[in-house]
């Protein structure tokens, strides 16, 4: 569903992204696993078209897609910080993106009901952003982004601030989620017992190179290189 073709990214002098190549197959949950500053996020940023590549094509469908606006991109974002307005209540955030692409109000009542069905927060329409936990604020920001209706949802370390035990039900949740769904999940996480856990795929990365792809128990069996053999084995 998504192609990177040698792509690279510079930042004024700094490359951030060198010759990277990768494809996503449709309907699985990849993780870009990686310590800060590796080039993660801007991965995700170039899917969605917030920023474009300096070289390289990014492909979607097998169509080059390197000049195409983010709001023309079949493609939504779950934030780490949730990016909520916290102003707006739990069923005006969740219509935010389908007013904004002037769905009548019939047709928003519904997918906003479903998308909260989805994430099983039914009954918390009128509840304001900052009556909610982070668990509940990180759900509302999953319903948002599905009820965009995307075929690939971006998540950048959706689950950071969450605490422990919270994070290992939303990590199984979402995984679940995006099972029944069977929509394409890309997934941030320097964490890599999160990645072992939720990944059909997990990509390792380091200085803006992918290191190792492949499944986790490939990755976990047989490392290919000592960085990626010490950032597996290491415990948080
Ligand atoms: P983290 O886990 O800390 O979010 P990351 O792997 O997601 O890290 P990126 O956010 O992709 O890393 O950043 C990669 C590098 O690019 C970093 O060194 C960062 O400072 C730099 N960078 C990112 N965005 C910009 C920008 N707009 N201008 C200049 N440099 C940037």
């Amino acid at each position: 569903i998504i192609k990177f073709e040698s792509i690279s990214k510079n930042f004024n002098n700094t490359q951030v992204l060198n010759d990277v190549s990768f494809e996503i197959e449709e309907g699985k949950f990849y993780t870009l696993l990686g310590p800060s500053g590796c080039g993660k996020t801007t991965i995700l940023k170039l899917i969605a078209g917030f920023e474009t590549a300096s070289n390289g094509n990014i492909l979607f469908n097998n169509k080059i897609i390197n000049k195409v606006p983010a709001n023309n991109r079949k493609v939504n974002t779950v934030f780490q910080d949730y990016a909520l307005f916290p102003h707006l209540n739990v069923y005006d955030n969740v219509a935010f993106g389908l007013k904004i692409k002037k769905l009548n109000k019939k047709d928003i009542q519904i997918k906003v009901k479903e998308a909260l069905k989805l994430v099983k927060l039914e009954g918390y329409e009128q509840r304001k952003i900052t009556e909610m936990s982070g668990g509940q604020k990180q759900r509302v920001a999953i319903a948002r982004a599905l009820a965009n209706e995307p075929e690939i949802i971006l998540l950048d370390e959706p689950l950071s601030a969450l605490d422990l035990k919270l994070r290992t039900e939303m990590q199984y949740e979402l995984r679940e989620l995006q099972q029944r769904l069977g929509i394409t999940f890309i997934f941030v996480t320097h964490d890599q017992e999160e990645a072992l856990a939720m990944s059909d795929y997990i990509f390792v990365m380091k200085d803006g190179k992918i290191q190792q792809s492949g499944t986790p128990v490939d990755i976990y069996d047989e490392p290919v290189n000592k960085f990626v053999a010490d950032f597996i084995g290491e415990s948080n």
